[in-house]
């Protein structure tokens, strides 16, 4: 079990999304979304396909434009464009189904592009900390590879570490496994436990109910752009309330 975290009746909110509108064209993708994620706290995000729990992440840091409503990190608004935005971004930390690193650049390249372009660190103290990222995630020795020359799941835990090494405030990753083969699912979730449990604000969506288990303290449910139940993951997998989330369940579990 992680540590429970810190209450956030007391704390300013890592992310607070209020209220989140967001239509394509005439199709509605999102209708009054309130997430509130507390500092160190790990939610995760459940639900359908086109349940809109990839959009909702992605209006997290705005790579999509919200209708209405405002996203908070750390207690700052988000503005819809602008260095402020760029800022911000920077803080928050996004792992993607696809691993998206840069092809022509090594794993140790892709880790120190960010801080030395973007964070002005030094091509020193960035390669001291990608080696000291690298190594968390387990792939040392994969620094002066090219990313085809690894495997998906060594792809993945160098995307994590890429985006570590901004020091964000907080990580989202959208389905980050699904992508890999069945064993490569593990060696990756076993990294997002350990970052999990070193007390970072995370949310992931995921299909993976057993990472769920582990290491989230809320589970949010979402179906047709709505958040329809929302629990910790011990009342939630034994004691859905509604039976959208009983349905759903009973098709992944
Ligand atoms: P999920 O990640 O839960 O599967 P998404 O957020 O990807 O759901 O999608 C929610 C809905 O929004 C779906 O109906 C999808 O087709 C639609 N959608 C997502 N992105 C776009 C886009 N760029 N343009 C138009 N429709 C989109
Ligand atoms: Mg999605």
């Amino acid at each position: 079990m992680k540590p429970a975290s810190p209450s956030s009746a007391v704390m300013t909110p890592m992310v607070e999304a209020r209220a989140i509108n967001k239509s394509f064209g005439a199709v509605r993708v999102l209708t009054d979304v309130d997430l509130t994620v507390a500092a160190g706290e790990v939610v995760v995000l459940i639900g359908p396909s086109g349940a809109g729990k990839s959009t909702l992440c992605r209006c997290l840091n705005r790579l999509e434009n919200v209708d209405s409503g405002v996203v908070l990190l750390d207690g700052e608004e988000l503005p819809a464009e602008g260095r402020a935005l760029a800022r911000l971004r920077t803080e928050v930390g996004m792992v993607f189904q696809q691993f998206n690193l840069f092809a022509h650049k090594t794993v140790l390249q892709n880790v120190t592009l960010g801080p030395t372009r973007v964070k002005g660190l030094s091509a020193a103290d960035a390669e001291h900390r990608a080696r000291e990222l690298l190594d968390r995630v387990g792939i040392a020795d994969k620094a002066d590879h090219y990313p085809a020359q690894l495997s998906g799941g060594q792809q993945q835990r160098a995307a994590i570490a890429r985006a570590l090494a901004m020091q964000p405030k907080v990580m989202l990753f959208d389905e980050p496994t699904s992508a890999l083969d069945p064993e490569m699912v593990n060696e990756v979730l076993d990294v997002m436990v350990d970052l999990a449990r070193e007390g970072m604000t995370m949310v992931v969506v995921t299909h993976e109910m057993g990472f769920a288990r582990r290491a989230a303290d809320r589970v949010v449910f979402m179906a047709d752009g709505q958040i329809v139940e929302v629990g910790t993951p011990d009342t939630f997998f034994t004691a859905p309330t509604t039976d959208r989330a009983r349905d759903f369940l009973s098709k992944v579990l």
